[in-house]
């Protein structure tokens, strides 16, 4: 008896763990196209997708990665942005609150 209840402490601390790993993927995850927030700012995964109709000052060369919002350091496929907390945008990407990255 007193085992099985060591057991399933043990099992739970395993289970507890995997949560906050999960947790933590879920924290990294991409923004979507789809998300509310994203389409308000008319984020696009792939900067050459843009609606350039809709917002015109948009240049191809704008990309995620040259923005000043963007959080990662050196060379990354995707990266964090002030605008969404907790979650990623794609180096490639675009919004319209896309601002020139000082320096
Ligand atoms: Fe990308 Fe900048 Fe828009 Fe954030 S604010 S999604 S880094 S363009």
């Amino acid at each position: 008896m007193k085992n099985t209840r060591r057991q399933f402490l043990i099992m739970s601390a395993a289970g507890a763990a995997t949560l906050s790993l999960n947790n933590l993927a879920q924290a990294q995850a991409m923004v979507a196209e789809t998300d509310p927030q994203a389409q308000a700012l008319g984020y696009k995964a792939d900067t050459t997708k843009v609606d350039t109709k809709k917002y015109p000052k948009h240049a191809a060369a704008q990309r995620c990665d040259n923005c000043a919002l963007w959080q990662a350091k050196g060379a990354a496929a995707a990266g964090g942005c002030s605008l969404f907390a907790g979650k990623q945008v794609a180096a490639a990407g675009w919004c319209s609150a896309w601002a020139k990255k000082a320096g």
